[in-house]
């Protein structure tokens, strides 16, 4: 009919819960759609649960919506039964948000917290049973029984799922302010307002009129569902500032490779031109040699000079074998290799220099890797030496060499007590003739070397120094599969 407003008739009740609803619908569907593929971060693996709960909750106040609005078209068996299905809802939302804020703090506290895993499995039981025994009794549920479990759930369920959910969302947050400050303050913001939304919703009856402020406290929660959707919404780019991290980190991997390439094919060429001539001066002094010892009257000035020039000929041979060995790009056999027995051969190669080093040794039962032992030893050979380079003179001298297995990885750590290496140094390590030793004694090559082998294996290193405080070296190989072993045998 013209002139009537459809709308005129919608009590102010129904468009509060119209919005309480569309908040929480809202949450689960930004949670949703955000994409968290390949996300290291903790929150990731439990956001499902909070999305869930956006989209049951967001339900259950959409369902008083429609009792609200269809009370009068409604018989009284279609009410109870709508009431008794907006229990359910908000039962199940609240067990969900429990469930989140409890994975979470599991999450944040490692194994520290396992109760929690009975926890879990308890809170599940009692979901499954409370729900058998209401569909079964429901020929004799009444609507008092009905708002008596509401007010219970809200209680036990609604206010411990808020404060579990926002506890563990205030501490994590802390963890995050190092990827960005914002996202840490919403998350705290999130968490703060669910604490106060556990409290309006889980403690405060509904219906209540909120004295001083004279407002229904459905207005409150309300208002607290709108400050929670917004702040998670902004807490959510989280995952897009993590994926910007992780490609910048990648860009700096290949780069890093790029350039270790490119060198590598220089390196190789001048090692190749410069080892022709090495040996040919090397040869050509070995005979001016003889035959100085032989004349009479020696002289002995003369001789020292040869020797010297001997020394230094014999320097540039090593820089340039090294060389050599950095650009090696030649087919190596790759066998099963254990590298617990390639570490201990190692370990005699650098007998000699061992001294006053209490070397510990923690090698556990670890799978086989696929790899070629005069690669893997000069890797260990190198960082064993760097090691021990970097305790000269100290009081502490120790080297920890551990292995162990972490899922398809061998892992082996290599902690030396040595003086450590500042931040900018850590930078350059793998850069080809980056070295702090006197000239003569380092030729920054060794770690260079040690990455391109490592990568040759498909494995990954990883460096972890402080100034004083020692450094540990890291290295992964993946573990050989057992089609390998065939295929390779
Ligand atoms: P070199 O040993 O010839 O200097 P490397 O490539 O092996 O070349 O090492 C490069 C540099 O990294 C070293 O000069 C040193 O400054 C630093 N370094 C490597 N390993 C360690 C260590 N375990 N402790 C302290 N500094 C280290
Ligand atoms: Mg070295």
């Amino acid at each position: 009919m013209p002139g009537i407003n459809p709308f005129c008739h919608i009590p102010p009740a129904a468009l509060l819960y119209f919005h309480y609803g569309l908040a929480f619908i809202f949450l689960g569907a930004a949670i949703a759609f955000k994409n968290m593929r390949g996300s290291r971060l903790r929150l990731a693996g439990s956001l499902f649960y909070l999305a869930v709960f956006g989209f049951a909750h967001g339900t259950h106040e959409w369902l008083e919506l429609y009792l609200i609005v269809e009370q009068h078209t409604l018989t009284s068996r279609e009410f109870l039964l709508i009431k008794f299905i907006e229990f359910v809802f908000g039962f199940l939302s609240f067990m969900f948000l429990l469930q989140f804020g409890l994975i979470l703090l599991r999450q944040i506290s490692g194994s520290k917290l396992n109760a929690l895993r009975w926890l879990h499995l308890l809170l599940l039981l009692i979901w499954a049973t409370a729900l058998c025994l209401l569909w079964f009794r429901f020929q004799s549920v009444n609507l008092s029984l009905i708002l008596h479990a509401d007010a219970i759930t809200r209680f036990c369920f609604g206010f411990t799922g808020s404060l579990a959910a926002g506890l563990a969302l205030i501490i994590y947050s802390r963890s995050i302010r190092r990827l960005s400050k914002n996202t840490a303050t919403n998350l705290t913001c999130t968490g703060i307002t669910f604490v106060l939304y556990g409290v309006l919703a889980g403690l405060v009856p509904s219906k209540t009129i909120l004295p001083w402020l004279h407002v229904p406290v459905e207005l409150l929660r309300m208002i607290c569902a709108i400050l929670i959707t917004g702040f998670t919404i902004k807490a959510l780019n989280i995952f897009d500032i993590e994926t910007r991290e992780q490609l910048v980190e990648k860009m700096k991997l290949l780069v890093q490779a790029e350039k270790l390439a490119s060198l590598g094919q220089l390196a190789a060429g001048v090692a190749h031109e410069i080892n022709n001539p090495l040996t040919n001066s090397s040869l050509n002094l070995q005979m001016v040699r003889k035959q100085l010892v032989r004349s009479k009257p020696l002289d002995r000035a003369l001789l020292k000079k040869i020797d010297a020039v001997a020394r230094n000929i014999e320097r540039a041979s090593t820089i340039a074998r090294e060389l050599l060995q950095f650009s090696h790009n030649d087919e190596q056999e790759f066998l099963p290799m254990d590298i617990n027995e390639v570490i201990r051969q190692a370990l005699v190669a650098v007998d000699y220099r061992i001294e006053e080093i209490t070397i510990v040794k923690q090698l556990s039962n670890v799978p086989k890797i696929s790899g070629y032992q005069g690669g893997l030893q000069q890797v260990f050979i190198n960082i064993m030496n760097n090691s021990m380079e970097a305790m000269t003179g100290l009081d502490r001298r120790e080297i920890r060499i551990t292995t162990s297995q972490h899922k398809n990885k061998v892992r082996v750590e290599i902690a030396d007590s040595g003086s450590g290496m500042t931040k900018e140094q850590l930078t350059n390590i793998f850069d080809p003739f980056f070295t702090t030793k006197e000239v003569g004694t380092g030729t920054g090559l060794g770690l260079s070397i040690c990455y391109g082998i490592i990568r040759q294996h498909n494995g990954t290193i990883d460096i972890f120094s402080d100034i004083d405080q020692g450094t540990t070296v890291v290295i992964e190989f993946p573990v050989l599969e057992d089609h390998e072993i065939h295929s390779d045998c």
